[in-house]
């Protein structure tokens, strides 16, 4: 299966294949390749005549060295599993120095506030680094569409900002989240977790989903007094936060407003590692 370590290589490649006008579906990823990331896989092999999937453990977006540093990398099992789903499918595995020609440091942007927001309130200097990579990686691997997961909701949300503002020729497509049996959102942190903490880790869901029902009924305030209390009471994981938010703005809602559409959101951390995940609650 096709493997490009160098951008030079791979731009040539990618070129040859644009004049003979291939359609290109991207899935940029930072490995440790899940399920989640396999659902988004096949959905852009099915709307185009290649795909391209990148491996980068983008160093800009880490606000935690320790997180970047315990980042799983498990590279060869990575193609492995890319190569089971299928063996024209196109990897493009840069060095930072190579993908930031020499300087590996983020641009500032601003998302129309969208950056002000909840990962971005926890995270700094975060969503400037997702903006810095991909708005590399658009510029290289010029992709006709790009598949993005629902799991990072606000991520999604800021990568269709990012492509306004940098007038990208790409249309960004998102797809819905992908859990395990126990409702787990799939994630490649969930590899860190201890059998126990997987296991107690369903509460994200059963939290998010009693939020949907209580939705229909309750107020947002008792709403999140209970998903704290449910998370006070769990002696393995501890909430960063949880919000309720305006699905377009992302902006926190204290009341309810029957024209506008809602999501709820939660950060969680299991011992050292911190989970996020959301849902739609009308
Ligand atoms: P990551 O490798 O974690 O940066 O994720 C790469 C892409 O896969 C992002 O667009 C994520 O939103 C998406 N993704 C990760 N986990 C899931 C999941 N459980 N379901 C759907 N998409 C996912």
């Amino acid at each position: 299966m096709p493997v490009f370590y160098s951008s030079k290589e791979f731009t040539h490649f990618i070129n040859t294949q644009k004049q003979k006008g291939q359609t290109i579906g991207f899935v940029p990823t930072m490995g440790a390749l899940h399920e989640g990331h396999g659902s988004l896989i096949t959905v852009s092999l099915q709307e185009n005549d290649l795909t391209v999937v990148s491996i980068f453990v983008n160093p800009t977006q880490f606000n935690n060295a320790s997180d970047l540093e315990k980042y799983p990398r498990p590279f060869k099992q990575d193609v492995a599993y890319l190569e089971h789903i299928d063996a024209a499918i196109v990897i493009f595995a840069p060095q930072p120095e190579d993908l930031y020609s020499g300087k590996v440091v983020s641009k500032a942007y601003k998302f129309g506030g969208l950056e002000h927001e909840m990962e971005g309130k926890h995270r700094p200097g975060h969503f400037d680094g997702v903006g810095t990579v991909l708005n590399l990686f658009f510029r290289i691997v010029k992709p006709t569409k790009a598949y993005f997961g629902q799991k990072d909701f606000q991520q999604l949300q800021i990568v269709r900002k990012l492509v306004q503002i940098e007038k990208l020729p790409v249309t960004i497509v998102g797809c819905p989240i992908h859990r395990a049996a126990s409702g787990l959102a799939m994630s490649s942190r969930n590899k860190r977790l201890t059998p126990l903490q997987t296991q107690e880790a369903a509460l994200l869901f059963k939290a998010l989903r009693y939020a949907k029902e209580a939705f229909k009924t309750q107020s947002i305030a008792h709403i999140n007094k209970e998903i704290e209390r449910i998370f006070k009471e769990n002696p393995h994981l501890e909430l960063e936060y949880f919000e309720i938010a305006k699905s377009d703005t992302l902006k926190t809602a204290i009341r309810k407003r029957k024209q506008n559409s809602y999501r709820g959101f939660l950060a969680v951390f299991a011992g050292p590692v911190r989970l996020i995940d959301n849902i739609a609650l009308n």
